[in-house]
């Protein structure tokens, strides 16, 4: 089962993606994971990413390309992962169809979750992460069982700096402009399904689930 998982950022995808990885066993490949482990090794790749995203810009392509393919070939992605964060237009869907045909293999699902803005906006202002673990919570529909302290290590949360407004607004503009290109793409090839996100996590996670145990 090869995942690509769409949704605006702060829709909840990664609290998706965490539920869908557990639940069918396969490994959860972010490209903000990805960027933050180059940033963490220090490497020249890292400070190149690091300069970027403390700017709110996206990393470019043909370096995100380069670092999704160096993960997809890792042997735990034999038997499926499911994508976060990738790929993020058009041009990176066909570079990822590429990637797949050298492996002789194809994405099988694409899921968009599909929010409202006011609601991502409550769940992005809200929300709060672990720095150590990387454990997410919300203050509101998700908190820790102490306030202000990850549940896994007792780490202090943290609001992270690009979890602003005016930051999420200009990511919701550049999404929508960039996804629709990509929508299209995944329906063409009749793989795309639309989720409601409107809802709670476990609503949206059975939504999820249903299309892939029916498949
Ligand atoms: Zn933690």
């Amino acid at each position: 089962m090869r995942i690509v998982l769409l949704g605006t950022p702060g829709g909840g995808k990664g609290t998706q993606a965490k539920l869908i990885c557990n639940y069918f066993n396969i490994p959860h490949i972010s490209t903000g994971d990805i960027f933050r482990g180059k940033i963490k090794e220090g490497t020249a790749e890292g400070e190149v990413i690091s300069s970027y995203m403390e700017k709110g810009q996206l990393v470019p392509d043909r370096l995100t390309i380069s670092l999704v393919e160096e993960r997809l070939i890792k042997d735990d992605c034999k038997n499926g992962f499911l994508l976060d964060g990738f790929p993020r237009d058009e041009k990176q869907a066909e570079a990822l169809d590429l990637i797949m045909n050298k492996k002789n293999e194809q994405v099988n699902f694409a899921f968009l979750i599909d929010v409202s803005k006011e609601i991502i906006l409550d769940r992005v202002l809200g929300r709060r992460v672990c720095p150590v673990c990387r454990e997410s919570y919300h203050v509101k529909y998700n908190p820790p069982k102490v306030p202000g302290k990850c549940d896994v290590c007792g780490t202090a949360l943290v609001h992270r700096p690009d979890d602003q407004k005016e930051i999420i607004l200009d990511r919701l503009t550049i999404y929508n402009q960039t996804t629709q290109p990509i929508l299209e793409f995944y329906e063409k090839k009749g793989i795309l399904h639309k989720i409601k996100g409107d809802g709670g996590i476990q609503d949206i996670f059975s939504q999820i689930s249903g299309v892939l145990k029916e498949a």
